[in-house]
């Protein structure tokens, strides 16, 4: 699947006209309609105004390829992550309430409950079998002071994946590192509760987790597998369109053309702009 295409099927192709001559010409075309400029994300010539003009380092950074379909899982992901802080949040208020009412623990638990039991059946989740639930009862036998830390422990894993769901669906490198950590701590009791008893829900919290951390742990490089922050940024920068009109421009103008040589973009030694600097050695 083609998944720039997607992108800009959604939310229209993304144009700029670099001030630079090199990289102008490389990302421009004439037609008879006019102007066609190349898309920063699926790489299509379109006709019509640039949708924006400046320097070239300052053109937009657009997610490609790859990087829409990771932002696409993340946030598939923190759907996940905000369902958990729902039904965290829920168990919270549901304990948090029984403490403040006082009236009759027992009676108030039976009074919210079948509401809350709906709501979580919604989500596909059996309160009746729950260990949160198991949780609350046992609760009732404790002193308030143990019930308030029930209510607030369930508050606090509820803000942190509001936390994560927030992180994932910006897609932001904190984000990722939040999420990633914060759901390893919980690795570890899941797998002791899958040895105590195995059930589909258990699983499915397990393997979701499981495979978030991979997956962030692998893709995005957290610390420092496969290269970390420099080779996930090196390979951002190799996929972007712009960043190869630059790289490719000075081999494209005419040696008396005045186009200051992109010093920026290319930081080695500096080579004789004569022939073909096509190929600089990526030395880590
Ligand atoms: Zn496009």
């Amino acid at each position: 699947m083609d998944w720039s295409l997607l992108a800009c099927g959604r939310s229209g192709h993304v144009t700029y006209a670099p001030d630079e001559p090199g990289p102008r010409e490389q990302l421009s075309a004439p037609t008879s309609a006019g102007t066609a400029w190349r898309c920063l994300r699926c790489g299509t010539f379109v006709t019509g105004e640039p949708g924006g003009s400046g320097p070239a380092g300052h053109a937009p950074e657009v997610r490609r390829d790859d990087q829409v379909r990771s932002a696409f899982i993340l946030r598939l992901f923190a759907i996940e992550r905000f369902l958990r802080a729902i039904l965290f949040g829920a168990g919270a208020y549901v304990v948090w309430r029984f403490e403040y009412s006082r009236v009759s623990l027992e009676q108030a638990f039976d009074r919210e409950l079948p509401v809350v039991r709906t709501l979580f059946r919604q989500l596909g989740f059996d309160v009746d079998h729950s260990k949160l639930v198991g949780l609350i009862r046992h609760a009732l036998t404790l002193s308030s002071g143990s019930i308030g830390l029930l209510a607030a422990g369930l508050a606090v894993y509820a803000v942190i994946e509001l936390i994560e769901g927030t992180g994932l669906w910006l897609g932001k490198r904190w984000g990722e590192y939040f999420a990633m950590v914060a759901t390893s701590i919980f690795i570890p009791y899941e797998i002791y509760d899958l040895t105590a008893k195995i059930t589909v829900t258990r699983v499915i919290f397990f393997a979701v987790n499981l495979a978030l951390v991979l997956y962030l742990v692998i893709t995005k490089r957290l610390f420092g597998v496969r290269g970390g922050k420099r080779a996930y940024e090196a390979r951002l920068r190799s996929e972007s369109i712009m960043a190869s009109a630059i790289a490719r421009a000075p081999a494209a103008a005419p040696s008396g053309a005045t186009a200051p040589p992109p010093a920026a973009a290319a930081p080695s030694t500096a080579a004789p702009p004569a022939a073909a600097p096509s190929k600089n050695p990526n030395s880590t």
